[in-house]
Protein backbone atom coordinates (compact mmCIF):
# COMPACT_ATOMS: atom_id res chain seq x y z
CA UNK A 1 0.00 0.00 0.00
CA UNK A 2 1.16 3.65 -1.05
CA UNK A 3 1.80 5.89 2.06
CA UNK A 4 -0.84 8.30 2.78
CA UNK A 5 -0.84 11.94 3.25
CA UNK A 6 -0.81 12.58 7.13
CA UNK A 7 -3.85 14.91 8.02
CA UNK A 8 -2.87 18.43 9.67
CA UNK A 9 -4.26 17.41 12.41
CA UNK A 10 -6.21 14.43 13.87
CA UNK A 11 -9.50 13.69 12.26
CA UNK A 12 -12.18 12.35 14.47
CA UNK A 13 -14.76 10.21 12.05
CA UNK A 14 -18.32 9.10 13.39
CA UNK A 15 -19.57 6.36 10.96
CA UNK A 16 -23.53 6.30 11.29
CA UNK A 17 -26.55 5.70 9.65
CA UNK A 18 -29.44 4.45 11.99
CA UNK A 19 -30.24 1.21 9.38
CA UNK A 20 -28.74 -2.18 10.03
CA UNK A 21 -26.81 -3.68 7.59
CA UNK A 22 -25.77 -1.11 5.57
CA UNK A 23 -21.93 -1.81 5.55
CA UNK A 24 -21.42 0.95 8.71
CA UNK A 25 -18.93 -1.89 10.63
CA UNK A 26 -17.24 -3.02 7.24
CA UNK A 27 -16.56 0.17 5.85
CA UNK A 28 -15.12 1.52 9.44
CA UNK A 29 -13.06 -1.58 9.89
CA UNK A 30 -11.79 -1.43 6.04
CA UNK A 31 -11.16 2.05 5.73
CA UNK A 32 -9.29 1.86 8.93
CA UNK A 33 -7.57 -1.11 7.86
CA UNK A 34 -6.86 0.43 4.65
CA UNK A 35 -5.23 3.38 6.26
CA UNK A 36 -3.50 2.24 8.64
CA UNK A 37 -1.62 -0.38 5.90
CA UNK A 38 -1.12 3.54 4.24
CA UNK A 39 1.12 3.99 7.46
CA UNK A 40 -1.00 6.32 9.50
CA UNK A 41 -2.14 5.89 13.32
CA UNK A 42 -5.53 4.78 13.42
CA UNK A 43 -7.92 4.16 16.35
CA UNK A 44 -11.11 2.08 16.26
CA UNK A 45 -14.15 2.63 18.34
CA UNK A 46 -16.41 -0.04 18.52
CA UNK A 47 -19.87 1.28 19.76
CA UNK A 48 -21.79 -1.59 18.95
CA UNK A 49 -22.75 -4.30 21.68
CA UNK A 50 -22.27 -7.18 19.58
CA UNK A 51 -18.83 -6.60 18.38
CA UNK A 52 -18.49 -6.54 15.13
CA UNK A 53 -15.95 -4.25 14.45
CA UNK A 54 -14.31 -5.59 16.93
CA UNK A 55 -14.29 -9.29 15.04
CA UNK A 56 -13.48 -8.21 11.78
CA UNK A 57 -10.29 -6.63 13.11
CA UNK A 58 -8.93 -9.98 15.46
CA UNK A 59 -9.40 -8.68 18.42
CA UNK A 60 -11.23 -10.58 21.61
CA UNK A 61 -14.42 -9.04 22.82
CA UNK A 62 -15.50 -11.73 25.13
CA UNK A 63 -17.46 -10.79 28.11
CA UNK A 64 -14.90 -9.34 30.62
CA UNK A 65 -12.57 -7.83 28.16
CA UNK A 66 -12.37 -4.02 28.93
CA UNK A 67 -13.17 -1.84 26.78
CA UNK A 68 -15.55 1.01 25.44
CA UNK A 69 -18.07 0.29 28.12
CA UNK A 70 -15.53 0.70 30.93
CA UNK A 71 -14.27 4.13 29.37
CA UNK A 72 -17.99 5.55 28.62
CA UNK A 73 -19.37 4.27 32.28
CA UNK A 74 -16.29 4.42 34.32
CA UNK A 75 -14.15 7.05 32.92
CA UNK A 76 -11.19 4.56 32.19
CA UNK A 77 -8.55 5.70 29.51
CA UNK A 78 -8.63 4.38 26.10
CA UNK A 79 -4.75 4.57 25.70
CA UNK A 80 -5.02 1.98 28.37
CA UNK A 81 -7.71 -0.36 26.81
CA UNK A 82 -6.88 0.20 23.40
CA UNK A 83 -5.14 -3.24 21.74
CA UNK A 84 -3.02 -3.34 18.69
CA UNK A 85 -4.82 -5.57 15.39
CA UNK A 86 -3.18 -8.37 13.58
CA UNK A 87 -4.26 -6.06 10.69
CA UNK A 88 -1.38 -3.96 11.23
CA UNK A 89 0.77 -2.35 13.92
CA UNK A 90 -0.47 1.24 13.83
CA UNK A 91 -3.81 0.61 13.97
CA UNK A 92 -5.84 0.01 17.75
CA UNK A 93 -9.17 -1.03 18.89
CA UNK A 94 -11.08 -0.10 21.84
CA UNK A 95 -13.28 -3.45 21.89
CA UNK A 96 -16.91 -3.91 22.51
CA UNK A 97 -18.38 -6.48 24.43
CA UNK A 98 -22.08 -7.64 25.36
CA UNK A 99 -21.68 -5.06 28.43
CA UNK A 100 -22.41 -2.06 26.19
CA UNK A 101 -25.94 -3.22 25.37
CA UNK A 102 -26.18 -1.83 29.11
CA UNK A 103 -24.47 0.95 28.97
CA UNK A 104 -27.15 3.29 26.78
CA UNK A 105 -29.32 2.22 29.78
CA UNK A 106 -27.03 3.04 32.48
CA UNK A 107 -26.36 6.49 30.62
CA UNK A 108 -29.58 8.07 31.30
CA UNK A 109 -28.59 8.55 34.77
CA UNK A 110 -25.13 9.63 34.56
CA UNK A 111 -23.70 13.08 34.93
CA UNK A 112 -23.04 14.49 31.89
CA UNK A 113 -24.20 11.58 29.60
CA UNK A 114 -23.69 12.70 26.37
CA UNK A 115 -20.13 14.03 26.51
CA UNK A 116 -18.58 10.71 28.32
CA UNK A 117 -16.87 10.03 25.09
CA UNK A 118 -15.78 12.98 23.87
CA UNK A 119 -13.73 13.91 27.43
CA UNK A 120 -12.13 10.85 26.72
CA UNK A 121 -11.28 11.33 23.12
CA UNK A 122 -10.10 14.98 24.10
CA UNK A 123 -7.15 13.50 26.62
CA UNK A 124 -6.53 10.34 24.26
CA UNK A 125 -5.66 13.46 21.70
CA UNK A 126 -3.10 15.05 24.00
CA UNK A 127 -1.21 11.83 24.30
CA UNK A 128 -0.91 9.58 21.90
CA UNK A 129 0.23 9.35 18.62
CA UNK A 130 -3.26 9.41 16.38
CA UNK A 131 -4.29 10.87 12.76
CA UNK A 132 -7.38 9.24 12.53
CA UNK A 133 -10.30 8.02 15.08
CA UNK A 134 -13.34 5.83 14.17
CA UNK A 135 -16.61 5.48 15.83
CA UNK A 136 -18.64 2.33 14.58
CA UNK A 137 -22.37 2.87 15.80
CA UNK A 138 -24.80 0.83 16.78
CA UNK A 139 -27.84 0.79 14.43
CA UNK A 140 -29.96 3.11 16.70
CA UNK A 141 -30.03 7.18 17.43
CA UNK A 142 -29.56 6.13 21.15
CA UNK A 143 -27.21 7.90 23.75
CA UNK A 144 -23.98 5.69 22.25
CA UNK A 145 -24.33 7.12 19.22
CA UNK A 146 -24.69 10.17 20.49
CA UNK A 147 -21.76 10.47 22.51
CA UNK A 148 -20.22 9.50 19.50
CA UNK A 149 -21.74 12.32 17.62
CA UNK A 150 -20.79 15.09 20.51
CA UNK A 151 -16.91 13.35 20.05
CA UNK A 152 -16.42 13.39 16.31
CA UNK A 153 -16.16 16.47 13.71
CA UNK A 154 -16.97 14.05 10.70
CA UNK A 155 -19.83 12.04 10.06
CA UNK A 156 -18.96 9.42 7.45
CA UNK A 157 -22.79 7.77 6.26
CA UNK A 158 -22.31 4.24 4.08
CA UNK A 159 -25.33 4.43 1.78
CA UNK A 160 -26.22 1.23 0.77
CA UNK A 161 -27.17 0.72 -2.98
CA UNK A 162 -30.51 -0.73 -3.02
CA UNK A 163 -34.09 0.23 -2.16
CA UNK A 164 -35.06 2.40 0.69
CA UNK A 165 -31.27 3.66 0.39
CA UNK A 166 -31.93 7.16 1.47
CA UNK A 167 -34.90 6.26 3.94
CA UNK A 168 -33.92 7.14 7.43
CA UNK A 169 -31.01 9.30 6.39
CA UNK A 170 -33.32 12.43 6.99
CA UNK A 171 -33.93 12.11 10.13
CA UNK A 172 -29.80 10.91 10.62
CA UNK A 173 -29.46 14.55 9.12
CA UNK A 174 -32.65 16.45 11.61
CA UNK A 175 -30.77 14.29 14.88
CA UNK A 176 -27.25 15.94 13.21
CA UNK A 177 -28.40 19.65 12.97
CA UNK A 178 -29.37 19.23 16.46
CA UNK A 179 -26.51 17.79 17.91
CA UNK A 180 -24.22 20.70 15.87
CA UNK A 181 -26.89 23.02 17.23
CA UNK A 182 -26.71 22.42 20.58
CA UNK A 183 -23.67 20.07 21.60
CA UNK A 184 -21.17 20.47 18.99
CA UNK A 185 -21.16 22.72 16.77
CA UNK A 186 -17.90 21.34 14.94
CA UNK A 187 -19.63 18.77 13.40
CA UNK A 188 -19.64 17.98 9.49
CA UNK A 189 -21.51 15.44 7.28
CA UNK A 190 -18.03 15.33 5.04
CA UNK A 191 -18.47 11.83 3.58
CA UNK A 192 -20.69 9.91 2.18
CA UNK A 193 -19.64 6.26 0.85
CA UNK A 194 -21.79 4.18 -1.83
CA UNK A 195 -21.43 0.67 -0.21
CA UNK A 196 -22.71 -2.78 -1.96
CA UNK A 197 -22.78 -1.28 -5.45
CA UNK A 198 -24.21 -3.81 -8.05
CA UNK A 199 -23.16 -3.03 -10.95
CA UNK A 200 -25.49 -5.12 -13.41
CA UNK A 201 -28.56 -3.55 -11.90
CA UNK A 202 -30.11 -0.37 -13.36
CA UNK A 203 -31.13 0.33 -9.53
CA UNK A 204 -27.92 0.65 -7.76
CA UNK A 205 -26.67 3.21 -10.62
CA UNK A 206 -30.42 4.98 -9.85
CA UNK A 207 -29.68 5.15 -6.39
CA UNK A 208 -25.90 6.26 -6.67
CA UNK A 209 -26.93 9.04 -9.16
CA UNK A 210 -30.15 9.70 -6.39
CA UNK A 211 -27.01 10.19 -3.72
CA UNK A 212 -24.77 12.22 -5.14
CA UNK A 213 -27.58 14.73 -6.34
CA UNK A 214 -28.41 15.14 -2.52
CA UNK A 215 -24.80 14.75 -1.37
CA UNK A 216 -23.09 16.21 -4.32
CA UNK A 217 -19.76 16.91 -2.86
CA UNK A 218 -19.69 15.02 0.13
CA UNK A 219 -19.86 11.40 -2.23
CA UNK A 220 -17.03 9.48 -2.39
CA UNK A 221 -15.83 9.03 -6.62
CA UNK A 222 -15.30 5.83 -5.59
CA UNK A 223 -17.90 3.03 -4.96
CA UNK A 224 -17.70 -0.27 -3.09
CA UNK A 225 -18.97 -3.53 -4.84
CA UNK A 226 -21.65 -6.02 -3.52
CA UNK A 227 -18.34 -8.81 -3.07
CA UNK A 228 -18.63 -11.45 -1.62
CA UNK A 229 -14.77 -11.59 -0.53
CA UNK A 230 -15.72 -8.53 2.02
CA UNK A 231 -18.82 -10.47 3.33
CA UNK A 232 -16.50 -13.50 3.87
CA UNK A 233 -13.50 -11.80 5.68
CA UNK A 234 -14.87 -11.19 8.95
CA UNK A 235 -15.72 -14.82 9.67
CA UNK A 236 -11.43 -14.97 9.35
CA UNK A 237 -11.26 -11.94 12.02
CA UNK A 238 -9.47 -10.01 9.08
CA UNK A 239 -10.01 -7.55 6.74
CA UNK A 240 -10.68 -7.88 3.37
CA UNK A 241 -8.14 -6.23 2.52
CA UNK A 242 -5.60 -8.55 4.67
CA UNK A 243 -8.17 -11.78 3.52
CA UNK A 244 -7.80 -10.88 -0.02
CA UNK A 245 -5.63 -8.13 -0.84
CA UNK A 246 -5.92 -8.40 -4.54
CA UNK A 247 -9.66 -8.61 -4.39
CA UNK A 248 -11.99 -5.79 -6.14
CA UNK A 249 -13.53 -5.19 -2.62
CA UNK A 250 -10.09 -4.60 -1.18
CA UNK A 251 -9.17 -2.20 -3.96
CA UNK A 252 -12.00 -0.28 -3.84
CA UNK A 253 -11.76 -0.13 -0.10
CA UNK A 254 -8.20 1.09 -0.36
CA UNK A 255 -9.18 3.41 -2.86
CA UNK A 256 -11.94 5.13 -0.99
CA UNK A 257 -9.55 5.67 1.52
CA UNK A 258 -6.99 7.07 -0.44
CA UNK A 259 -9.85 9.74 -1.71
CA UNK A 260 -10.43 10.21 2.16
CA UNK A 261 -7.12 11.09 3.67
CA UNK A 262 -6.70 13.14 0.09
CA UNK A 263 -9.51 15.19 1.45
CA UNK A 264 -8.30 15.94 4.64
CA UNK A 265 -4.68 16.82 4.09
CA UNK A 266 -5.50 19.23 0.96
CA UNK A 267 -7.58 21.59 2.67
CA UNK A 268 -7.06 20.80 6.14
CA UNK A 269 -10.31 19.58 7.60
CA UNK A 270 -12.87 21.63 6.86
CA UNK A 271 -14.83 21.24 10.25
CA UNK A 272 -12.04 21.88 12.17
CA UNK A 273 -10.88 25.14 10.62
CA UNK A 274 -14.57 26.23 10.81
P1 LIG B 1 -23.90 -2.44 9.62
O1 LIG B 1 -22.69 -2.28 10.46
O2 LIG B 1 -24.38 -1.16 9.02
O3 LIG B 1 -25.00 -3.17 10.32
P2 LIG B 1 -22.33 -4.38 8.15
O4 LIG B 1 -21.10 -3.69 7.77
O5 LIG B 1 -22.27 -5.32 9.32
O6 LIG B 1 -23.51 -3.34 8.35
O7 LIG B 1 -22.85 -5.15 6.86
C1 LIG B 1 -24.05 -5.91 6.89
C2 LIG B 1 -23.83 -7.25 6.17
O8 LIG B 1 -23.53 -6.99 4.80
C3 LIG B 1 -22.67 -8.03 6.72
O9 LIG B 1 -22.97 -9.40 6.67
C4 LIG B 1 -21.52 -7.70 5.77
O10 LIG B 1 -20.56 -8.72 5.71
C5 LIG B 1 -22.25 -7.54 4.46
N1 LIG B 1 -21.59 -6.58 3.57
C6 LIG B 1 -21.15 -5.34 3.88
N2 LIG B 1 -20.60 -4.74 2.80
C7 LIG B 1 -20.69 -5.63 1.79
C8 LIG B 1 -20.31 -5.60 0.41
N3 LIG B 1 -19.73 -4.53 -0.14
N4 LIG B 1 -20.57 -6.71 -0.32
C9 LIG B 1 -21.17 -7.78 0.21
N5 LIG B 1 -21.56 -7.88 1.48
C10 LIG B 1 -21.33 -6.81 2.27
MG1 LIG C 1 -22.38 -2.70 12.49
Amino acid sequence: VDPLPRPTNPRVFVVANQKGGVGKTTTTVNVAAALAMGGLHVLVIDLDPQGNASTALGVDHHRGVPGTYEVIINGESIADLAVVSPEAPNLRVLPATVDLAGAEIELVSVVARENRLRRAITKYLKTAEVDYIFFDCPPSLGLLTLNALVGAQEILIPIQCEYYALEGVSQLMNTISLVKGELNDELELSTVLLTMYDARTRLAAQVADEVRGYFAEQTLPSVIPRSVRISEAPSYGQTVLTYQPDSAGAKSYLEAAREIARRGAVDGTPSQEA
